[in-house]
């Protein structure tokens, strides 16, 4: 049984590495900001509520996002396992997860944390912009997205640190390289 969360800047790449590690230990990834951009594409009233916030690159207010985190969580393939990727990014949302997941008697194992410096953060969202045209990738939007995680979630790394689940890993270089690095961690601390 693995539920892990994958973390790290705007750029930092955890959204594929979140994609790479899940398949390595047979758990889905849940990226709730793709969750997002699903809804937003399939026009649902979900995806109207949440737009705004995200093309400023704002938080989508905590009870649009969690009950649809909630929701997404009690689905078959989520039973086994998971990485959570964009959840939780504030305080508050540690406390609604601590809860989903008590509801049903089910703890986390390992936070993972993926590092790199503001300047390459940076030029990976600015070819990313260029290579899938996110509407939520403009320099502005960037910056503020930027701003939010060392505001908000910063102190969620924290607070895992302090639960002593949290792992650090260096998220530069190689994609593979890193992938590599982050799947042995976390089977080392997984066996633990
Ligand atoms: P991401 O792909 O994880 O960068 O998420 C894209 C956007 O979705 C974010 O900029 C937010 O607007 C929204 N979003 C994703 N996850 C959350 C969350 N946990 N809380 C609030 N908003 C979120």
């Amino acid at each position: 049984m693995a539920r892990l969360i994958i973390m790290g800047p705007p750029g930092s790449g955890k959204g594929t590495q979140a994609e790479h590690i899940a398949r390595h230990f047979g758990i889905p990834a849940i990226s709730t900001g793709e969750l997002f951009r699903t809804h937003v594409r399939d026009k649902t009233e979900l995806g109207a509520e949440a737009s705004g916030y995200m093309d400023r690159g704002d938080f989508v207010p905590d009870h649009v996002t969690t009950a649809m985190l909630r929701v997404r969580l009690e689905e078959a393939d989520a039973a086994a396992g998971f990485l959570l990727d964009g959840y939780p990014r504030t305080v508050i949302q540690i406390g609604a997860l601590d809860e989903i997941l008590a509801d049903r008697q089910q703890t986390l194992e390992v936070v993972l944390e993926l590092n790199a410096s503001d300047d390459e953060l940076l030029s990976r969202m600015l070819r990313r912009a260029q290579e899938q045209g996110r509407a939520d990738d403009t320099e502005p939007v960037i910056q503020r997205r930027l701003e939010l995680y060392r505001d908000q979630t910063q102190p969620v790394l924290k607070a895992y640190s302090n639960r002593g689940i949290l792992l650090s890993v260096d998220g530069t270089g190689e994609r593979q390289t890193i992938t590599k690095a982050a799947i042995a961690a976390l089977e080392d601390a997984l066996a633990v």
